[in-house]
């Protein structure tokens, strides 16, 4: 199957309120080309240095999602091409990109991860430490960046009750941030499940999914 067919069949196959990401990381411009005249606009990216290459090569309506681990220093970068960044995992980064968007007189949208998995290598805050930093004051004095959400992956595993529940840990933090509607955020986006997990996502009512080798092939 083209990239075309694939991006068509797994989009018929979501669920209208779910946003997918066509992660496009490692692949060439050539890819994202071929996605794009299909239709596709979201397309996601974990490295600064591919981002920056491949994102002044498209038209201004493909929305480019930062999907990787950030350091704050490369976040100048990214600025002026990021949409979504899904891997705020520091307050200094979040204020950081705060600052790096208003010299290019932009908002970015900005999603707290949080560690979910029982990997200790992947990244984010945790449930409780996320709940301190949105339910803080530091996130409504920050005028550039909108926080929109959450992000989470789930522990790498066939175990699919697991993952099913780590999910559902991400969707209660979810529902509860929801539900106290302070000022400093608007829990809109919920991204979480990636090719090999993300229906069980869907059924955690994630509202966005990253999927990379289910679009575009393995990556080698
Ligand atoms: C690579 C990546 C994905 C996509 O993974 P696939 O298994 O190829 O769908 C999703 N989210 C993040 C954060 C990634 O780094």
């Amino acid at each position: 199957m083209s990239i075309a067919d694939r991006l068509a069949t797994l989009s018929a196959s979501l669920p209208a309120e779910v946003t997918l990401v066509a992660v496009s990381k490692t692949k060439p411009a050539s890819a994202i080309q071929e996605a794009y005249a299909a239709g596709h606009r979201h397309f996601g990216e974990n490295r600064v240095q591919e981002l920056i290459e491949k994102a002044p090569q498209f038209p201004k309506d493909v929305v480019w999602h930062f999907i990787g681990h950030l350091q704050t220093k490369k976040v100048k970068q990214i600025a002026a091409h990021a949409s979504v960044i899904h891997s705020i995992d520091s307050e200094k980064l979040l204020v950081e990109v705060n600052k790096r968007a208003a010299e290019h007189n932009r908002v970015i949208d900005c999603l707290v991860q949080v560690h979910i998995a029982e990997e200790s290598t992947k990244f984010g805050f945790s449930v409780e430490e996320a709940t301190t930093l949105l339910t803080g004051t530091l996130p409504a004095t920050l005028p550039n960046v909108r926080i929109t959400g959450l992000m989470g992956m789930a522990t790498f595993t066939n175990n699919q009750e697991q993952v099913a529940n780590e999910f559902a840990v991400l969707a209660g933090l979810f529902n509860h941030l929801k539900s106290l509607r302070q000022t400093g955020y608007d829990m809109q986006v919920l991204s979480m499940g990636m090719s090999g997990d993300y229906k069980l996502a869907i059924q955690q009512s994630s509202t966005m999914i990253r999927i990379g080798t289910a679009i575009f092939g393995s990556r080698g």
